[in-house]
């Protein structure tokens, strides 16, 4: 069986969602699982995580799924409902919709279905799902008769730059239209959870830092004690003595300085590494002799890496090698592939199985 694989780490989850309850201190906690769970398997994530005031995903297909594996914590449905027949589905699997567009409050008014809540979003300066202050407030009003309870919410654009004039922007612009508004409120993903406590009003929506990963560009989810969820493995498929001069891999892109050993990773972009990770990208290899730093050393290939080892490298075929996880943060490697973390998750392929531990 092939050594590459993610190991999936429940006690990690547990642990993530903890710090954050304590963080968000009255507020409830929806976890966002959308895109398989940030790549960790939505189900496993699902179940290791009972005490959720809500699951969050992205689309009714996520929340079907869900429902039919038999997961019956609540469902938000983050882009809600398109057409008639996810409304139903909306209303038969008592999903909790999001409604952000025109077309989604039409759809329900002519339905005259009745849901006990719905999460009513406001644009407030992203541009991305949201009605404008006007319709909102038509909205609000209109719906009001036909949900139990309406959550009103917006999402930050810029919630990780804490000093950034939109993140106080987007919260005037969100107070100033729901302040005469009946209902609970939520505006908070993981940054603002963290850093702007002012925002987590009844409702947080946490979704990297569950997984141990910071949303910051210049911290590690591991400084803010959280634990990593995901770790990357594979081995050390082939040894190749290289003298000083010689290049290596597709392009020839790396040189080596010294006379040197490259070690072969059987892990590629056709795992979901990144093809873009830089030269110097660290990785860790696990030898009889101990643990063992080394880097990247030329172009990743779609089954295969290449990495320096250096001269007097113990490492040996078959050893272990990890490429982010505990020894190596997720968020080094994304700033050396020129990406964020949460790409580098949601890129696994399915070709990497995930064993949980
Ligand atoms: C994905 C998402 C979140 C979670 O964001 P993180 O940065 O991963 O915490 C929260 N709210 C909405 C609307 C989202 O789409």
């Amino acid at each position: 069986m092939r050594a590459t694989h993610a190991l999936i780490d429940i006690a990690a989850l547990q642990h993530n969602f903890q710090v954050l309850q304590h963080r968000a201190g009255s507020a409830r906690v929806v976890a966002v699982i959308k895109a398989d769970g940030y790549g960790h398997g939505m189900l496993t994530v699902a179940r290791a995580l009972p005490q959720a005031a809500f699951l969050a995903v992205a689309t009714i297909d996520e929340a079907m799924h869900l429902r039919q594996a038999g997961i019956d914590t609540a469902l938000l449905v983050l882009q809600g409902f398109k057409d008639q027949a996810e409304l139903a589905q909306t209303v038969a699997q008592q999903l909790v919709p999001v409604v952000h567009a025109p077309h989604q409050v039409r759809l329900l008014q002519q339905s005259a279905a009745r849901l006990p809540q719905i999460w009513l979003k406001l644009q407030t300066g992203m541009h991305r799902l949201g009605l404008c202050a006007a319709d909102y407030l038509a909205a609000h009003s209109s719906l009001s008769a036909q949900s139990g309870e309406i959550v009103m919410m917006s999402h930050f654009a810029c919630a990780e730059q804490v000093d950034h004039a939109s993140v106080a922007a987007q919260i005037a612009c969100f107070d100033n239209v729901c302040h005469d508004l009946s209902g609970t409120r939520s505006l908070a993903n993981s940054a603002a959870l963290w850093s702007l406590p002012h925002t987590h009003h009844d409702w947080v929506r946490p979704g990297i830092m569950l997984y141990g990963v910071a949303p910051f560009a210049d911290r590690c989810g591991r400084d803010l004690g959280l634990r990593p969820a995901l770790r990357l493995y594979s081995e050390l498929l082939a040894i190749q003595p290289c003298r000083k001069g010689q290049r290596v891999g597709y392009g020839l892109r790396f040189q080596c300085q010294t006379d040197t050993r490259i070690g072969i990773v059987a892990i590629g972009y056709g795992d979901g590494y990144p093809r873009l990770a830089a030269d110097g990208t660290p990785v860790q290899v696990v030898t009889a002799a101990g643990a063992q730093a080394a880097s990247l050393a030329g172009v990743p290939s779609m089954d295969m890496l290449s990495i320096d080892l250096g001269a007097h490298s113990k490492a040996r075929v078959g050893d272990q090698v990890e490429l982010w996880g505990d020894a190596i943060a997720l968020e080094t490697v994304a700033r050396h592939a020129g990406t964020i973390p949460y790409e580098l998750l949601c890129q696994l392929t399915a070709r990497v199985p995930l064993r949980v531990a």
